[in-house]
């Protein structure tokens, strides 16, 4: 089962054409890292995908259904940013409820969620602090509980460790590889960093100015990159 397709997907601001005829697919269970210099249409792409930007043109597909016209909610996808996006007068409890509320589950199936991800996360002795009042690390593992609650079929990463220093930031990244098995979801992940696309990855996609340079496994790019500026990028012998 193919979790997500693209197929010649455009996308122009004004004059301004950003991503240019993107074909790519993310197979039920797959970690796809998308990876590519700052500007290059990364984080357009992520929420083209997300349906928090309209595609000018081409076909997106979630699960098989073409999803164009389905608005962000309705995607089955739960996104996690790179600046947390918490909201400040909600406890982490508050945070991780609020979207469950807004579908109307029920209360039990809400606490059970909420245990369950609080428990993967370690958040489970901070459910009712604010997010001011917890470190960087500890809000970006609460913006990934609040994803995990939603229980989505596709989890969207823009970039999430960027704000971390580098001791949280691989923490942080065996953390999401250990998510990606327990919870054996199909994950999106966008960076601009190397090493977090090669270790992370069953497959890779590469790109450059708004197009699809190259996808492969991390050893086929670095094996077989198509050209210096992938092998430049994965840092293999060009
Ligand atoms: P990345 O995430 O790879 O750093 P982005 O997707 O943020 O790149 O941006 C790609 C290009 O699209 C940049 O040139 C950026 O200026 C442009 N862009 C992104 N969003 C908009 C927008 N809302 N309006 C106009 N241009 C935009
Ligand atoms: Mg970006």
């Amino acid at each position: 089962m193919t979790a997500l397709s693209l197929s010649s997907v455009n996308k122009s601001f004004g004059d301004v054409h950003v991503l240019k005829d993107i074909e790519l697919s993310v197979e039920e269970g797959e970690f796809v890292v998308f990876v590519g210099p700052s500007g290059c249409g990364k984080s357009t792409l992520l929420r083209v995908i997300a349906g928090l930007e309209e595609a000018s043109s081409g076909e997106i597909r979630i699960a098989g259904e073409v999803v164009n016209t389905t608005p962000p909610a309705k995607r089955g996808i739960a996104m996690v940013f790179q600046s947390y996006a918490l909201y400040p007068h909600l406890n982490v409890r508050g945070n991780m409820t609020l979207a469950l509320k807004q579908e109307r589950q029920p209360r039990d199936v809400i606490a059970a969620r909420v245990a369950k991800a609080a428990a993967m996360l370690n958040l489970e002795d901070y459910l009712d602090r604010y997010p001011s009042e917890l470190s960087g690390g500890q809000r970006q593992r609460v913006a990934i509980a609040r994803a995990i609650v939603r229980e989505p079929k596709l989890f969207l990463f823009d970039e999430p460790l960027s704000n971390l220093d580098a001791a949280l930031r691989m923490n942080t990244r065996l953390e999401i590889a250990n998510l990606h098995r327990a919870l054996g979801g199909s994950m999106v992940y966008v960076t601009h960093d190397q090493t977090e696309a090669m270790t992370l990855a069953d497959k890779i996609v590469v790109l450059r100015d708004g197009r699809v340079e190259q996808i492969g496994s991390p050893m086929d790019l670095y094996n077989e990159p198509v050209n210096r500026f992938v092998a430049g990028f994965l840092g293999a012998p060009a």
